[in-house]
């Protein structure tokens, strides 16, 4: 594909870019080895200085950079435009909290005087995807920049212009300049950087087979990983929820950011009591959604961000309804209009083996799972090869207690939107991936935890 501006609601090609060269590539790494060297021994109140200054930036332009990433991926504008509010609101976090989080702590021990310090690492590889292509970033370099370490930033092919306004954004700021540099190069060229001496850790958000792969070879060059990977968030209701609330939290749990969210709802399993009523109530709900140019404020549901992206999609779809599942409403690619759209879909039903069993949808689909029970809504919810975010709808608090507890992912929110938050971490267990960004968790990934003994 290259690397390119597509606007996804049309199809157009807008700008290519060329990918580095290999000796850019060693040029711009000896540049970020060297101002490590310095960076490091900068203040916290300066880094956090400089990083309210990206905050101040990033609300000031937030309608520039909400402009760049719809004209690249497709997002609705309106939540392109908050998406530049909550990065700001990660970096005053982080400007906030990052002297405390990686302040000594001391231990009691034989030693006269023991404790432990949380140093930098040094350069730190971010691979990361087009879906949140401002948050993604922001979530990785706030914590990273106030450890002092810095950063390299391999972002999707399809969102260059994000990538380089980034660097923008924090060279404005103030940091120094290396301290923050976008690569902008092929996933084939991740290789050679990754294994750099002088890049000492990675993190990459996005598909299993690039997280995957990037592992393989940090682990070979015995480097740290943390990867933020797919998921196929459960969202259960049980008899006793609020019903509305549950309906409508659904319809934005699985249609936000043109449902192209690693933690949106995807599989919908609700008591056979309650489950009519849900899926009439969704149904409604879906149908009311403005399908459209992404650019228009009033829009719901713009484009997918590629034309593949649709078509894995479309394929899951209909292997599910070859396989005898039901549809309930959509499943079937709009052909009558340019650009990736995709409808809102819903499909129950299914017959054992399809790839409603262990598949990450990534689009507009529902899937509709009835249940007769909290038992075999916890036993379904778990039976999926990922583990990241869950959501549960129930008032008896005995019943959430168990879903907290029995639920196999990252997160679990209860009567509420899965959603991450600078102060609490956020990363999954099983094939979702390891590590944990954003809280205390996040900026202790990427530092040092040395232990110091004094006699
Ligand atoms: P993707 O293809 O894996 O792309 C993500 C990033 O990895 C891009 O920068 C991509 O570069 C790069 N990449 C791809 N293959 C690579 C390889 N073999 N080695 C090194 N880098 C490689 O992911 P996607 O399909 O675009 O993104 C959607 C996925 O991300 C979904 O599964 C979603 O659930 C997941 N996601 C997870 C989280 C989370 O926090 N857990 C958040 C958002 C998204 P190119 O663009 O150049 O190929």
């Amino acid at each position: 594909m290259g690397i390119a501006t597509i606007n996804p609601a049309t199809g157009e090609t807008i700008k290519t870019f060329e990918p580095l060269s290999k000796e850019s590539i060693e040029s711009k790494l000896a540049v970020a080895q060297q101002v490590f060297e310095s960076y490091r021994q900068t203040p916290m109140t300066q880094r956090a200085e400089w990083l309210n200054a990206a905050a101040e930036i990033l609300e000031r332009d937030k309608v520039r950079f909400g402009k760049i990433m719809t004209t690249e991926m497709g997002k609705p504008i309106k939540s392109a435009i908050a998406e530049a509010n909550k990065c700001a609101w990660v970096c005053r976090y982080y400007a906030e909290h990052a002297a405390e989080f990686l302040a000594d702590v001391p231990a009691a021990t034989d030693a006269s005087k023991s404790f432990v310090r949380y140093q930098p690492l040094g350069i730190i590889l971010a691979v990361m995807p087009w879906n949140f292509p401002f948050w993604q970033v922001f979530r990785f370099a706030a914590p990273a920049l106030m450890a002092g370490n810095v950063g390299i930033l391999k972002h999707a092919s399809n969102v260059p212009q994000c990538a380089l306004v980034i660097e923008d954004i924090i060279r404005e700021a103030g940091f120094p300049a290396g301290v923050f540099q976008t690569f902008l190069v092929g996933a084939d060229q991740v290789k050679d950087i990754v294994i750099d001496p002088r890049v000492k850790a990675a993190t990459l958000t996005g598909s299993e087979p690039a997280g995957a792969s990037l592992a393989a070879i940090a682990g070979q060059e015995i480097k740290k990983t943390v990867l933020e990977l797919g998921g196929s968030d459960p969202y259960i209701v049980l008899e006793s929820a609020d019903l509305e609330a549950a309906v409508s939290t659904a319809v934005t749990a699985r249609m936000l950011n043109n449902g192209q969210s690693c933690i949106a709802a995807k599989r919908f399993i609700v008591v056979d009591a309650v489950a009519d009523e849900f899926e009439r109530r969704l149904v409604e709900k879906f149908q009311a959604l403005k399908i459209g140019d992404p650019m228009e404020e009033t829009t719901d549901l713009g484009p997918l961000a590629t034309p593949s992206i649709l078509k894995d999609l479309d394929q899951l779809v209909q292997v599910c309804i070859e396989k005898g599942s039901k549809v309930i409403m959509g499943g079937k690619a709009l052909s009558d209009r340019s650009g990736n759209f995709y409808p809102p879909t819903i499909l129950s039903d299914f017959p054992p083996g399809t790839p409603a069993d262990n598949e990450e949808f990534f689009g507009p689909v529902a899937l509709l799972f009835r249940v007769p029970d909290i038992d075999a809504a916890i036993a379904r919810a778990n039976a999926i090869p990922f583990g990241l975010g869950a959501s549960a709808w129930t008032t008896d608090e005995a019943q959430a207690e168990r879903l907290i507890d029995e639920l196999e992912a990252g997160a679990v929110f209860i009567n509420g939107l899965v959603k991450s938050d600078p102060r609490l971490p956020f990363g999954g267990i099983k094939r979702s991936g390891f590590g944990r960004e954003l809280g205390i968790q996040g900026i202790q990934e990427f530092v040092n935890i040395k232990t110091v003994w004094v006699k």
